[in-house]
């Protein structure tokens, strides 16, 4: 069996969540299967030579950290607005209603850090196009954003424009 096709049958598609008509893609039965988990994690760090991963609040977390340990990279956080202590740097990006705003701490980031971005899924690409800015005004250079999912039918590809974008399974 192929990745592709392990990664999909550990993805459950939960209906009506978070809202009535959303069809909520559940990574949960992929990280509670050690096989599928450690796939993903290698498959996303092979051939990495970067400084740092950055993972997106909050599921992008549980991915980006083992990815930059098995990279032999530094984990950085990028998180909503109001959770991180010290000094951050932080932009805000239209949702579907209303805006949210994101952070990085000031300091996370040598200039010219390579950076991998590292999030779940990619949906509408608006969370990724604002962590691609905030870092890049973090004074690291993105190398690309890499994914576990893409929902291509919201065309969030579109939006990462010059930036890279790697994902492991394309729906
Ligand atoms: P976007 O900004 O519209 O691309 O949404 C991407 C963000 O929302 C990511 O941080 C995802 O974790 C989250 N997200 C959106 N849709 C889903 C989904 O179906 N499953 C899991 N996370 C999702």
């Amino acid at each position: 069996q192929d990745l592709t096709d392990l990664i999909l049958s550990r993805i459950r598609d939960v209906a009506d969540y978070p809202k009535p008509g959303i069809v909520f893609k559940d990574i949960t039965p992929l990280l509670g299967d050690h096989e599928v988990f450690s796939a993903v994690v290698e498959a996303l760090a092979d051939g990495l030579r970067v400084d740092k991963i950055v993972g997106i609040e909050a599921r992008g977390f549980i991915l980006a950290a083992p990815v930059a340990l098995r990279a032999g990279a530094g984990f950085v956080p990028v998180r909503k607005k109001g959770k991180l202590p010290a000094a951050t740097l932080e932009t805000s990006y239209d949702l579907e209603y209303g805006s949210a705003v994101i952070e990085v701490h000031a300091d996370a980031f040598a200039p010219g850090d390579r950076v991998l971005i590292v999030d779940d899924v990619l949906a509408t690409g608006g969370t990724a196009e604002a962590t691609v800015e905030l870092v890049g005004r973090a004074g690291a250079e993105v190398v690309g954003v890499s994914v576990l999912m893409e929902l291509a039918f919201l065309k969030g590809r579109e939006r990462l424009g010059q930036t890279g974008l790697r994902a492991l399974v394309v729906v």
